[in-house]
């Protein structure tokens, strides 16, 4: 004990126990590290990792040679892999990425160029007549079928995470914020907030605090400024559709410049849901503006022209942890280790949006990589 607060010495401390943080934790326990994962929240998964459209993404729209189009491709197989072994629900429902004007049709193949460059090797050029012969209500001038996007029960992925974890000695406590570090030259020492402080000296500091990634780490004593990006939120609604789901599989529009477009993506049980937009925001807020739902009627029957008025409701909402802003392109995945800042046992995660729930195991090994081999 420490003046009132418990004081508890550990080798690694893993921050925010969403998708990417009990997967660095799990992947650290089992390269033999002793953990312990701390959360803010009351459990796992109340980040943006319980907020996304659960799509096991092929690893099409990325540039090559980023880290989002490597760990994409790496982990959507790792991440079918290990939902096999371990019983976690998924479908591999495959997806249309449609063309719906001349425009579009070069936008489209510039894709599955793209994809292909990437290590994407299943895709397939669909004229309108074969597009329409997989969905029929779909309205399109050309398509490109992806037969290994899947769906995924995310909530099962990170309780298989969790239990994986825990089995080899990862304690995860919640309700436990980080609240500022400092580097002591040999670790870190953590002040941690919540109901019971708490003061935890490490070796290594592991930051996957998702949207407030920049935040924590700004709050690392030590750390030079100019290693931490600018943290930028753009929102995402969804608005689910009271029928019968108009598709069989997942059908996305040619992509925007923030997001992949207004896509119908199914749920486990079947149920269709659209989404999600663009928003750019100051604070989070996580309701849906019944309002938006205008844009979407427009976007939906760019490529569905049947759909129903009146039945889109909302749903609920996701924010993107973007450290690009809305006129800069697209930022890679950061995995800012010691290589980076040299500072010896902090890795920080930064950016991490989609396609991060496909890529969490791959980023796992990668962050054991940085810490075992720096
Ligand atoms: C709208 C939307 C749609 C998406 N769709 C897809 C998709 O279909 N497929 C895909 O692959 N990816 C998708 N993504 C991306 C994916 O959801 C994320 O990349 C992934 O969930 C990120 O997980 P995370 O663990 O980094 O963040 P989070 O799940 O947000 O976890 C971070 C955790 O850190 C905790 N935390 C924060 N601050 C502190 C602190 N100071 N101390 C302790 N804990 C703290 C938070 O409470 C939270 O639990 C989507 C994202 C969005 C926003």
């Amino acid at each position: 004990m420490c003046g009132g607060q418990v004081s508890v010495d550990i080798e690694c401390v893993v921050v925010g126990a969403g998708v990417v943080g009990l997967a660095v934790a799990r992947a650290l326990a089992r390269a033999g590290r002793e953990v312990i994962l701390v959360e803010a929240g009351e459990g796992i998964g109340v980040g943006i990792s319980s907020r996304n459209s659960e799509v096991i993404h092929a690893g099409i729209y990325y540039p090559s040679g980023s880290l989002k189009a490597q760990l994409c491709v790496e982990g959507r197989q790792r991440l079918y892999a290990f939902c096999d072994e371990r019983g976690v629900d998924y479908r591999r429902i495959g997806k249309l990425i449609v063309a719906t004007d001349e425009r579009q049709r070069h936008a489209l193949q510039a894709l599955l160029e793209q994809g292909r460059r990437n290590g994407v090797d299943d895709l397939q050029w669909l004229d309108a007549g074969q597009a329409r012969a997989l969905e029929p209500a779909l309205s399109c001038v050309a398509a490109l079928w992806s037969p290994s996007t899947g769906i995924v029960d995310s909530h099962a992925l990170m309780l298989a995470l969790q239990a994986d974890a825990e089995a080899c000695g990862t304690s995860i406590v919640f309700h436990t914020p980080l609240e500022w570090a400092r580097c002591t030259g040999h670790g870190f020492e953590l002040h941690m907030g919540g109901a019971q402080p708490m003061t935890l000296s490490c070796r290594q500091l592991i930051n996957c605090a998702g949207l407030s990634a920049p935040e924590v780490a700004n709050r690392i004593e030590g750390l030079p400024a100019q290693h931490v990006p600018k943290a930028w939120l753009c929102k995402g609604s969804y608005f689910s559709f009271s029928g019968p789901a108009p598709f069989r599989h997942l059908v996305y529009p040619a992509p925007e410049s923030a997001g992949l477009g207004v896509h119908m993506t199914l749920d486990l049980g079947g149920q269709a849901r659209f989404g999600p937009d663009i928003e750019w925001v100051e604070h989070v807020d996580y309701r849906v503006d019944s309002r938006r739902s205008e844009g979407f009627y427009q976007a939906i029957r760019r490529y569905w022209p049947a759909l129903p008025d009146d039945s889109l409701q909302p749903a609920y909402s996701g924010i993107r942890p973007k450290i690009s802003g809305p006129s800069e392109p697209a930022a890679d995945f950061i995995i800012s280790g010691p290589d980076v800042h040299s500072v010896p046992g902090l890795v920080n995660l930064f950016g991490i949006e989609s396609p991060g729930l496909t890529s969490c195991l791959a980023l796992a090994e990668r962050v054991v990589q940085r810490l075992i081999l720096v």
